[in-house]
């Protein structure tokens, strides 16, 4: 029996509705209103989704980012009883994005971050539109039951995060994934108190990243995975005492055979003080740890935390080389409890495209790999496995694990909760027009922490509704049944025709 145990199950937060912090939200339709209206008020009549509004007598389309458009089923410009409304595709629309973050994709994540619960039809919430990856793939669901199953029937998405018979903490985390590393310095500190902030209220962790661990985010604690990458920027005795989980960093899977480059315009006083550096000059993190070329080497590490804190879990972060599943047995009997393989999808707009598309195999042909070299080595109840690198969406969630993970890791998809609309200029002090990407005090103003941790809360929550109904088509209890389950998925490529 193991006297450390905190693996309490922990109520789940209320969704509290949180629109847009701007003033002209991006949606996908746009509602056009002439001169001839007479302001009847039909249509805010007939609108179940509160596009339009009456101010001071005035009939005014206010949201028209919440228009369904032609899935509206009492659409406002057919009741309109002068034929004063028209509908059309939001151009702006087309304009966001990428082909991993499609604006479908985008708008989908936002709507989950305002209302907590997947979005109507008419957007696309499920894949991206990279042909390749996740998106190639899909749930082999069976058809969905005309009578559904009450939403409350017990199905557990947590996870434990110690599988060894050691004295560690024993932790579970109520959803099947934590918050992944963000450095204080790639990003202020109001998102990654937002992070932070929605971790501890959902039951599970966010990483610090590789920037130190600032003072704010001491009351987390309990949530709080420390991470020690080669640049040791901000790594002390105390910071790796006063947390659960320690991750080392070896490699990223956005930057595999890269270190970290933060540009000096995001380099402030704050950021410098943290890492001990000179303001407005850039930092390096090395490639790689210098310290460890052979797993002697890296239990040696181990050690070393599991000296500084006996009862920490230490987690093994790796991007996916071919012989990946070397690493994972090797980080087992190192003394890890958690291996944690990123692949290349993921990264903040400054990823280098050029080590991000040709380095490292895809998320997807890494983890079966290592899952299964694991269970051939009988060790694969004995470690966790989390995976990383481009998870968008609860269903990529439950294709990871059907291919092999224990449990996720995201990044980007918080990010999109707070509005970012990947334009890809994150490396640059003032290039992040949304206030997220950015250390200037200026930018960091468009954002409030409780925004932010609220937009991420009810998109979690709203994750972690739809794994439940994935998993109760799948006649699953538990997502742990989903593990290792390939059965459960069919590739595009080799559908029968
Ligand atoms: S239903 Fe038509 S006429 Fe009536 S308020 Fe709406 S747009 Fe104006
Ligand atoms: S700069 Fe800001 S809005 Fe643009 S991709 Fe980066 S985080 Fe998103």
């Amino acid at each position: 029996m193991n006297l450390n145990s905190n693996s309490t199950r922990k109520e789940l937060p209320e969704v509290v509705r949180t629109p847009s912090r701007f003033r002209n939200p991006i949606g996908k339709y746009r509602l056009n209103r002439t001169t001839d209206c007479i302001g009847c008020g039909k249509c805010v009549e007939v609108c179940a989704y509160g596009v339009h509004e009456i101010k001071r007598g005035l009939v005014l389309t206010k949201n028209h980012y919440l228009c369904v458009g032609p899935d509206c089923p009492r659409p406002c410009y057919d009741e309109c009883p002068v034929q004063a409304l028209s509908l059309r595709k939001n151009p702006t629309f087309d304009a966001i994005g990428d082909l991993r973050w499609p604006p479908d994709l985008l708008v989908s994540t936002w709507y989950m971050a305002e209302t907590g619960d997947v979005p109507p039809a008419s957007l696309e919430y499920r894949v991206g539109a990279s042909g390749g990856g996740f998106d190639r793939m899909r749930l082999a669901l069976p058809p969905r039951q005309v009578k559904e199953e009450p939403e409350n029937e017990e199905i557990d998405v947590g996870i434990e995060l110690n599988r060894r018979d050691d004295n560690a903490h024993r932790i579970r985390i109520e959803v099947p994934f934590y918050g992944g590393g963000m450095s204080y310095g790639s990003v202020s500190i109001t998102p990654m108190l937002s992070r932070i902030k929605a971790a501890a209220a959902l039951g599970t962790f966010c990483s610090t990243g590789e920037g130190g661990y600032p003072d704010e985010l001491k009351p987390y604690d309990d949530h709080v995975i420390t991470q020690v990458a080669t640049g040791l920027f901000g790594v002390r005795e105390e910071t790796i005492q006063r947390v659960k989980i320690v991750e080392f960093k070896y490699a990223q899977g956005a930057k595999p055979g890269l270190g970290g480059h933060l540009l000096g315009d995001k380099v402030t006083e704050g950021v410098a003080r943290m890492r001990e550096a000179v303001v407005g000059y850039p930092l390096f993190s090395p490639f790689p740890f210098h310290s460890v070329y052979s797993v002697e080497d890296h239990k040696k590490h181990v050690d070393w935390i599991k000296a500084i804190n006996p009862l920490a879990l230490v987690a093994v972060k790796v991007s996916t080389p071919t012989d990946v599943d070397m690493v994972a047995v090797g980080s087992y009997y190192a003394g890890a409890h958690i291996v944690h393989l990123d692949g290349s999808y993921g990264g903040t707009g400054a990823a280098p495209d050029i080590a991000k598309k040709n380095i490292a195999m895809p998320i997807e042909y890494a983890v079966p790999k290592v899952h299964r070299f694991l269970q051939d080595e009988g060790v694969r109840d004995r470690i966790t496995v989390i995976a990383s690198g481009g998870i968008r969406t609860p269903h990529d969630v439950a294709k990871i694990i059907a291919l092999g993970a224990d449990g996720v890791c995201t990044g980007t998809a918080d990010l999109v909760a707070l509005e970012c609309v990947r334009c890809h200029n994150c490396e640059s002090g003032r290039g992040c027009a949304r206030g997220i990407a950015t250390t200037d005090p200026e930018l960091m103003e468009l954002m409030e922490v409780e925004w932010g941790r609220r937009r991420i809360v009810n998109l979690f929550l709203a994750w972690r509704k739809e794994l439940v109904r994935i998993l109760k088509r799948l006649g699953m209890k538990s997502i742990r049944e989903l593990v290792g389950r390939t059965d459960c998925l069919v590739h595009l490529d080799y559908m029968k025709r």
